[in-house]
């Protein structure tokens, strides 16, 4: 375990209030909390020098490694240049590339780029924006949101109205303005669990379509949920019933994106594009904080009228910063002139004939992997999480399981030592935790 007398795990208790985070278990010492002093590469480097292997690319967002090379030469070029303007009435060329460059990876269908700063704020400008333009089309009555059971969009009140995670929501129940909760196509619950949830959706909205502005999800895998992963056709059905009865679809690819499922976006393997399309987290490689919503062309037309009050008026004082934008272009000529899509299917077959094994244990159910995300249930006690991420720290491993459900989202930098080390790591720390 983790020495608690480094002075700097000591002043963090007294002046840091930690995310997600039940304090009095840090204060306890019942949870460590890590003094990281360097990251290279996978790997996260403690004040004292230990080194644990990053295997949930700290919470997402890490696709090509701690202090990857590339990106910080394109960051400091970018320093020396311009770190920050206010994009309202500006314009500069970082922004403008990124918009681009995301507009052609849609084939130009999500031509037009609304900036944003951290994820749950580009839940917030999807679900104003489906909501603004039924009002601009004479149909302010659509302005209701369907979300799906497990569901989850970032933690500020909009779009804890379309998250379902009671841990996260109840709390905050009176402050929030609820969306419908739909089934979610979760293939744990079965063979017909896509074209179930979609008969669900299909009968909400037959019903419910004029008073409905959007549908928010998070295509193929429900991540906070627990890596809850779905067939692409429960995709191709929502989307046929959206389209049928005038309803946006809004893909939530905040953590799905940037190549996380095996295509570059998670929509492109059911074939359709949404209305809006949500981006944060791998964005930037995980250096900054920066989100985009995308969306067609017929959407951003019904915003043009003279009326200032029929724009889009809402902001963020660091909309489209030029150092985020940068580091967000350094990710895409990685993803570019490593062909990073092709690498990482091979990286992705090799870790899961590591992991796959663990299938047959006794105490493990539901296998499963999409892309780079590799996920399996463990039927245990509740503390087994906390258990499990303890011995894993121990073997030199950073993963936190949701629940009874572990989970490796590593970065697309792994050798086949890392590789090791990690897969390694993780059937250690089972036989370990599964140990009350
Ligand atoms: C992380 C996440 C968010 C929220 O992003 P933040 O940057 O944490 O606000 C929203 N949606 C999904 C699917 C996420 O995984």
């Amino acid at each position: 375990m983790r020495p608690m007398q480094d002075p700097l795990l000591q002043r963090s208790l007294k002046s840091v209030w930690h995310p997600c985070t039940q304090m009095q278990q840090h204060d306890t010492g019942a949870l460590p909390l890590l003094p990281v002093a360097r990251g290279e590469g996978p790997w996260l480097i403690g004040t004292d020098g230990q080194r644990w292997l990053d295997g949930i690319s700290s919470w997402w967002v890490n696709l090509f490694g701690h202090c990857n090379p590339r990106i910080n030469a394109a960051l400091r070029d970018q320093l020396e240049t311009l770190e920050h303007v206010l994009l309202a009435g500006c314009t500069h060329a970082p922004v403008v590339e990124l918009a681009e460059r995301l507009s052609v990876l849609t084939n130009g269908e999500l031509g037009h780029c609304f900036f944003g700063s951290d994820g749950a704020s580009a839940t917030e400008i999807a679900l104003k924006m489906s909501a603004h333009y039924w009002r601009n089309v004479g149909r302010p009555e659509k302005n209701r949101f369907l979300c799906l059971a497990g569901g989850y969009h970032g933690e500020t009140m909009g779009a804890l109205g379309v998250t379902d995670i009671a841990i996260f929501r109840d709390a905050y129940a009176p402050l929030i303005r609820a969306a419908t909760v739909l089934p979610s196509p979760d293939s744990r619950n079965g063979p017909d669990a896509a074209r179930a949830a979609a008969d669900a959706l299909a009968a909400h909205l037959e019903a419910h379509h004029s008073e409905t502005a959007a549908l928010i999800v998070e295509p193929l895998v429900q991540c906070a949920a627990g890596m809850a992963m779905h067939e692409p056709e429960y995709l191709r059905l929502a989307r046929a019933l959206c389209d049928r009865y005038e309803v946006h679809l809004i893909c939530d690819e905040i953590a799905v994106g940037c190549g996380r499922t095996g295509t570059f976006f998670a929509h492109e393997q059911a074939n359709i594009r949404p209305d809006f399309l949500c981006l944060s987290k791998g964005i930037t490689g995980g250096y900054l904080p920066l989100s985009v919503v995308m969306t067609r062309e017929a959407i951003y037309a019904a915003f043009l009228d003279d009326a200032t009050a029929r724009g889009f008026l809402h902001s963020h004082s660091y909309t489209g910063n030029p150092l985020a934008c940068r580091a967000a272009l350094a990710t895409l000529d990685i993803f570019a002139q490593d062909n990073v899509l092709a690498a990482n299917v091979a990286l992705g077959d090799r870790i899961d004939a590591r992991l796959r094994p663990l299938a047959g244990h006794p105490r493990v159910s539901h296998y499963r992997r999409r892309g780079m995300i590799f996920a399996f249930d463990v039927e245990t006690d509740p503390g087994f999480g906390r258990r499990y991420y303890h011995t894993a720290l121990q073997h030199g491993v950073l993963v936190r399981p949701i629940a009874n459900t572990v989970y490796l989202m590593p970065p697309y930098t792994l050798d086949e030592a890392s590789m090791d080390h990690l897969c390694n790591g993780v059937a250690k720390a089972l036989e370990v935790a599964l140990t009350p």
